[in-house]
């Protein structure tokens, strides 16, 4: 159903962004990967996505911080593909620290990543997707979007805000066929999650599954991590026709989490 579509997913060489550029793959979308990590494993990455699915797979090494490169890439992958018709914002960072002991570096990092840099991938992405009179803009949020945490300042700032730049182009592009939406996960299974379950186990002295339920996941009334497969469902979902009157929204993808 995305077989004409191109989508460009930030932060997408590894767990969730990589999860939601299989999920559009699979639907046919071509995919412009982008994210940091050692090349040679990008390119074998790269290669199993297209090979898995049949469909093209470029990679952009843009940092998400630098508003130049971001508008950058937004360029390229309309010159190799011919379009940009799927922007998923999901290139994020986090930093854990009191406020009062927050470096002043890492605040500006965390909101250029998580925040700045979907403002500059959507504003240039909008005027291609405006002329084609169709768009797709998905930004991964999280529960920390519509809650707060100890210790993680930055981060549920970065997400509460862009939930607001979300709701903002859904409104501006409303008449245009054009959606913006957020996802908002919980806990998700992630290569970065896995290790500090083996990390806690050792530091606390406790086994895995006591670490996942009464650590990880106190939070989380399933109890279960949710999977980058089903992150990946509902962005495809948010891309489909079914999906043509959903704009504005923040969907949570959190095993129970925000609503208690
Ligand atoms: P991850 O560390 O596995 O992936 C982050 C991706 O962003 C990587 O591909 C990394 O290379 C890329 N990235 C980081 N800095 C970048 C930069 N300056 N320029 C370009 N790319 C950059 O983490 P993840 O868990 O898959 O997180 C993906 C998104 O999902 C983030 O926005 C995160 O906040 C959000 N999220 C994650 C969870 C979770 O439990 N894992 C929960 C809620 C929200």
């Amino acid at each position: 159903p995305l077989s004409n579509r191109v989508a460009i997913v930030t932060g997408s060489t590894s767990g969730i962004g990589l999860g939601i550029a299989r999920a559009l793959a699979a639907q046919g979308a071509a995919i412009m990967l982008n994210g940091l990590g050692n090349p040679d494993e990008i390119a074998r990455t790269r290669d199993t996505l297209a090979e898995e699915t049949g469909t093209s797979v470029e990679y952009d090494g843009a940092d998400i911080a630098q508003p130049d490169q971001v508008a950058g890439m937004i360029a390229r992958t309309a010159h190799a593909f011919g379009s940009v018709d799927i922007l998923v914002n999901n290139a994020g960072v986090q930093h854990v620290a009191p406020i009062d002991a927050f470096p002043v570096e890492r605040w500006d990092s965390v909101l250029a990543i998580n925040l700045s840099g979907a403002f500059h991938a959507i504003r240039a992405a909008i005027p291609g997707m405006k002329a084609n009179g169709w768009g797709r803009i998905v930004n991964v949020a999280s529960a920390h979007g519509l809650v707060g945490s100890p210790y993680k300042s930055a981060y549920v700032a970065a997400k509460h805000g862009i939930l607001g730049v979300t709701k903002v182009a859904a409104l501006e592009l409303a008449e245009s066929g054009i959606t913006a939406n957020a996802v908002c996960p919980g806990y998700v299974w992630t290569p970065l999650v896995e290790q500090q379950i083996d990390d806690q186990a050792r530091s606390h002295g406790i086994p895995r599954e006591q670490v996942i339920r009464e650590v990880l996941l106190k939070k989380q009334p399933s109890r279960r991590f949710v999977t980058v497969d089903e992150i990946g469902a509902v962005v495809a979902f948010l891309c489909s026709p079914g999906a043509a009157s959903i704009t504005g929204a923040a969907i949570p993808v959190d095993g129970g989490w925000t609503a208690e």
